[in-house]
């Protein structure tokens, strides 16, 4: 044998598992078969059942003799139909009794074969279109299927769902998406493998209640299931249903829990996969919530996927028009006595022709979705830039702006290109536009994040780590962290001035921030007092409504002028 058929499949001779006691049956088919396929031979149904056990990935077909000793053999179809990993094994039935024939078509044979035997071509015939019929289906499941679930994937899924409504049309039904809670926790804790295993329980757990009330499945990706199911009322006991026996978590000793979003009565004239988001928008709202882990897609949503329509819509026009406007917040310098404008943040407006002033909370986190954040930052970025080099022309002053990048960003291979153009094209250094990147996502893809990040400071762009102290990062990423600045979140600060007032957290950061060499930024700073205790602490640079809210270019320029005076005076 060459190297080559040493690892061939297709050049191997299919297997038939014979199960037949009687001599001269066994001979007969060997005789017909034997020429084509290799035939393995059971005697028994025990040694059936375990020559299917040890070999069951190398058998094409089984053909089945039904009057055996011992077990007999419709008990050894039945026991091969109902073992999901034997069940997708052909079984051809031979028998002299036509009587059997009904009983063994429904506990799964495929076809049949009477006895006497009829001539060999017929036999060879059935048994070869059985083969490949069984392979093609075998094909279809593995394309249509999740490897590691057997549930159906998003794309056939959204197929099948589609039909069921052709012949369903008047049946109410429920789109619903479920998936657990801190799965990535769950995964980290205990390996992939346990996860694996958590996933295959879930979805088993699915299966077997479908199989009561009907209804489709899929595992949609990692740990989020979507289900297409006739409509129920008992949402809670579906959950306790796809939740029975999810282990504890052994650390915290808490069950793994599952959150659902439901949307009841799905409206048959959305489009599919847009129910399914309409499921997913209301499991967003049960995240975390461990008293109530069902949400339902409701009437305030249908209105916030209106406005995400409009905003959808409105975006390209927008753009086109210059209906994004850029503000800017000013970042006051503290290390001396007299705080110094040192540098500004752009933050963006959306003028809206109908909607009038919408901030970016609204439309930022939609633009990250769709990806229409890269045109918008790429717009906001040039208008930046020429903004400070109007500044530079006209005032005299040369003022690093920090702009936001988005984590969709950092995964565009153009990325630095894209910045060093817009800096060339303004008459820029790369350090007059300094870069915001929010914390969540440096923990990504960390690798190529960080080999991004690196290349930007090796260009000589200033890297400021945003929203601090809110994501997942540790402190020791900070060692490996390429950043000039770290930027401690508005709600870390918050929470240390509340009511009960205590700033040991912040004061830790600040001075672990500076053994690390990386001045901090604190944003948010709305009160004297504030002001001065992160001052006191060594906080180099401060943003806030304390020195100014976001301001339109023109009052900026104002404020800008008024610190040129104020500086001169100083003089
Ligand atoms: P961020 O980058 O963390 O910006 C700081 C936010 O805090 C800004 O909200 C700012 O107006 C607000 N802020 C500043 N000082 C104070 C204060 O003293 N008190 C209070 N309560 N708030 C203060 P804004 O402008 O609504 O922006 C929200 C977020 O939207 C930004 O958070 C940033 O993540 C994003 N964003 C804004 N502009 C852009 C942009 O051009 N591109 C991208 N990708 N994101 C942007
Ligand atoms: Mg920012
Ligand atoms: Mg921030």
């Amino acid at each position: 044998m060459n190297a080559k058929n040493a690892f061939s499949i297709s050049e191997e001779r299919r297997r038939i598992l014979l199960v037949e006691d009687d001599y001269v049956n066994q001979e007969t088919l060997k005789a017909t078969l034997g020429d084509v396929y290799e035939i393995v031979i059971a005697e028994t149904g025990e040694e059936a059942l375990e020559t299917i056990q040890d070999q069951y990935e190398t058998l094409s077909i089984i053909l089945l003799d039904l009057n055996l000793p011992g077990i007999q053999g419709i008990d050894v179809l039945s026991r091969i139909k109902k073992d999901p990993q034997y069940s997708r094994l052909p079984v051809i039935v031979m028998t002299s009794d036509n009587e059997a024939e009904v009983e063994c078509l429904k506990l799964g044979a495929i076809d049949f074969i009477p006895k006497p035997y009829p001539a060999s071509k017929v036999i060879l015939a059935r048994i070869l279109r059985t083969i490949e019929l069984s392979e093609d289906r075998e094909t279809i499941r593995l394309t249509e299927r999740d490897q590691l679930t057997g549930l159906y994937n998003k794309e056939f899924f959204y197929h099948y769902a589609a039909q069921l409504d052709l012949y369903h049309k008047d049946t109410p039904t429920d789109a619903i998406v479920f998936d657990v809670n801190h799965f990535h926790t769950y995964n980290d804790r205990y390996g992939k493998a346990s996860g694996d295993e958590l996933l295959i329980k879930i979805a088993n757990n699915a299966m077997s209640y479908l199989d009561e009330i009907g209804g489709i499945v899929c595992r949609s990706v990692a740990d989020t299931f979507m289900m297409y199911c006739i409509h129920t009322d008992n949402y809670e006991e579906l959950l306790a249903r796809l939740s029975a026996c999810l282990d504890e978590d052994s650390i915290s000793g808490n069950r793994v829990r599952l959150r659902m979003g439901v949307y009841v009565n799905a409206d048959k004239n959305v489009d599919i996969e847009r129910r399914f988001d309409r499921a997913k928008m209301a499991a967003d709202t049960a995240r975390d919530h461990l008293n109530a882990p069902i949400g339902f897609f409701d009437h305030s949503m249908r209105e916030a996927e209106i406005l995400e329509e409009q905003l959808i819509d409105g975006f390209h026009t927008a753009l086109r028009e210059k209906q994004f406007v850029v503000y800017y917040q000013p970042k006051f310098d503290v290390k001396q006595d007299v705080p110094v404008l040192s540098s500004a943040e752009a933050l963006v407006r959306w003028k809206h022709p109908t909607l009038g002033l919408v901030s970016p909370g609204v439309f930022i986190p939609l633009f990250e979705k769709n990806g229409l954040i890269q045109e918008l930052d790429n717009y906001v970025w040039s208008q930046v830039a020429s903004q400070i080099k109007d500044w530079k022309e006209n005032l005299n002053i040369t003022l690093p702006v920090s702009v936001n990048v988005s984590r969709i960003n950092l995964y565009d291979p153009k990325l630095t290109d894209k910045l060093l153009n817009i800096t060339e094209m303004n008459g820029l250094t790369t350090e007059n536009l300094l870069l915001e990147i929010t914390e969540s996502a440096y923990t990504e893809k960390t690798d190529q994040i960080i080999t991004t990040v690196k290349n930007l400071r090796k260009l000589g762009f200033y890297i400021e780590m945003d929203d601090f102290g809110c994501g997942y990062s540790s402190l020791s990423m900070l060692i490996d962290m390429p950043i000039d600045a770290l930027k401690l979140d508005i709600q870390f600060i918050r929470s240390a001035f509340k009511e009960q007032k205590d700033t040991r957290l912040l004061e830790t950061m600040i001075g672990l921030a500076k053994s690390f060499e990386v001045p901090t930024i604190a944003e948010g700073v709305e009160t004297a007092e504030q002001y001065a205790e992160l001052k006191a602490m060594g906080c180099n640079i401060i943003q806030g409504y304390y020195f100014s809210r976001p301001l339109p270019k023109e009052e900026f320029e104002k404020l800008i002028i008024n610190e040129l005076k104020k500086e001169e005076h100083v003089c």
